[in-house]
């Protein structure tokens, strides 16, 4: 856990230099052939991050270290870092060097964190599978047939496998919490304005929000401190003290009310993923919860909502990636419709221009009132849903994905079947929620996810009851028996 590593360094039994080096060594599939055809990282930084754990080494030898000195991570293909490569897992951006790092990056790098290198992701966060990057699909590390999730599967895989110690995702409709389900480890996200989107690549920037993949609760707890915070330089960042996220770990769940969805258990679940759902809410019961029967009646509309909302804001925000001033330019363009034509055929790949088409076609004129001002009434009716049911109770729980990871390419030729496995997660993106997924079980030899929703800003509830079950089971202490 980063506890223990942070313990070991602060003693000096190893030094920031030598983990970064082992993870390094260990991420690199040609020096490490097992490692090899996961895909997790687009790119190691190197000599980066030997210098950063150099001076992390040098804080440490003078006592002057955090929880977070020297500790390597590895950050999502989403998150600009200066001077080194950020593609978003795209051919468009394949050629960009970012002018200036992520308010996440400045405040991990400030923290005095370690940067990898950047994980493999859906070509700008457009998925659930990993499969649509421009430089191919991750794998799961419990079995390499199957999707790791997505869109931050490079990041749930790479912790999943041991590649890294932690890393950041980020999360418009499940992109943190799915993969951690398939993969096996804790995912957050934070509630919508909690964590800085200042240079975070847009994919649809009313749903965004940065957050954590990690081995435990007690893990994301300790980096959500430090990635969260008030950002003057994005405009819909909270300013409101950010809580301390250890402190309240431990707390009894004695009195706390869970809240247990009925549309969120019902016969389209794979049947092991409803009972290992319910056998997680048994041992939470133990601990001293009261479960409580809930309705989420709008739940059912998430799904069209959602994909009418994200590719409306996509379609806007890739509008930038236009050929002229970054990212991919055609060859020999005849004139300038030419240029942007092909410049935006040739960069984007599949799902990024279904997605355009569809925001711009819901957008337009004629159309916007039957689709995209529907879709934003929807929301309105899926959040107050939610609101209600926090009057209630002090969070909501049940599975995170109706199945476990599917097969590669399972879904190459009908995308709404791989939209419909966000079934669970994009209302919580639409009402601006923070959640949790943990692993709570198996099933043919791979990982179940729990999600535990909480009310605004209640990321420490959360985490709290993630934690105390994770003190009473060991599911997230699992390996996949390759990289134990
Ligand atoms: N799977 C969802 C989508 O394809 C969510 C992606 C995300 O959260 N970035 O849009």
């Amino acid at each position: 856990s980063l506890r223990e590593l942070a313990a070991a360094l602060a003693q000096g039994e190893i030094g920031s230099e030598e983990l970064t080096r082992h993870y390094l060594e260990r991420a690199q599939p040609h020096k490490q052939p097992r490692n090899a055809g996961l895909n997790c990282y687009i790119s190691l930084f190197a000599e980066r991050a030997l210098a950063q754990a150099r001076r992390a080494d040098e804080r440490l030898r003078k006592k002057q270290g955090g929880p977070l000195t020297g500790i390597p991570i590895a950050h999502k293909d989403m998150f600009c870092t200066l001077d080194e490569k950020t593609s978003c897992g795209s051919r468009m951006l394949d050629n960009f060097r970012a002018p200036y790092n992520a308010a996440v990056v400045e405040r991990l790098d400030a923290a005095g964190a370690v940067t990898l290198g950047k994980t493999n992701l859906d070509e700008f966060a457009m998925g659930s599978s990993s499969e649509t990057s421009h430089y191919g699909p991750t794998r799961n590390p419990w079995r390499r047939d199957r999707a790791p999730g997505g869109s931050s599967g490079g990041s749930a895989a790479a912790v999943a496998a041991r590649l890294t110690p932690a890393a950041t995702g980020t999360d418009t409709g499940g992109s943190i919490r799915q993969p951690a389900a398939y993969c096996g480890v804790t995912g957050l996200k934070p509630t919508y304005g909690r964590v800085s989107r200042y240079g975070m690549v847009a994919f649809a920037s009313s749903l965004d929000q940065g957050g954590t993949l990690t081995r435990s609760a007690e893990d994301a707890a300790l980096l959500l401190g430090a990635m969260a915070g008030f950002d003057e330089r994005d405009s819909t960042s909270v300013e409101r003290p950010v809580d301390d996220y250890l402190r309240d770990l431990e707390r009894d769940l004695k009195g706390v009310k869970i809240g247990m969805p009925s549309e969120y258990f019902h016969a389209d679940n794979d049947a092991a993923v409803g009972a290992a759902a319910q056998a997680a809410l048994s041992e939470l019961e133990q601990a001293g919860a009261e479960l409580v029967e809930i309705g989420l009646p709008h739940s059912r509309l998430s799904i069209p909502a959602y994909y009418v909302i994200a590719p409306a804001e996509c379609s806007s925000n890739l509008a930038r990636y236009d050929g002229m001033r970054y990212g991919y330019r055609c060859r020999e363009p005849k004139d300038v419709d030419d240029l942007y034509c092909r410049s935006r055929s040739e960069g984007f790949g599949v799902e990024v221009q279904r997605r355009v088409m569809m925001g711009a076609y819901v957008l337009s004129s004629g159309y916007y009132d039957a689709y995209y001002l529907k879709a934003q009434q929807v929301r309105r009716l899926i959040r107050d849903d939610f609101i209600k049911a926090f009057k209630e109770v002090d969070v909501i729980v049940g599975p995170t994905s109706p199945t476990t990871a599917f097969p590669l390419n399972a879904h190459r030729d009908n995308p709404v079947d791989m939209y419909l496995n966000d079934i669970y997660t994009v209302a919580v993106n639409l009402a601006g929620l923070p959640a949790a997924s943990i692993p709570v079980g198996f099933d043919d030899g791979l990982p179940i996810g729990l999600q535990i929703i909480g009310d605004y800003f209640a990321e420490a509830r959360i985490l709290n009851v993630a934690h105390r079950y994770q003190q009473q089971t060991d599911w997230h202490r699992r390996t996949p028996p390759e990289f134990a």
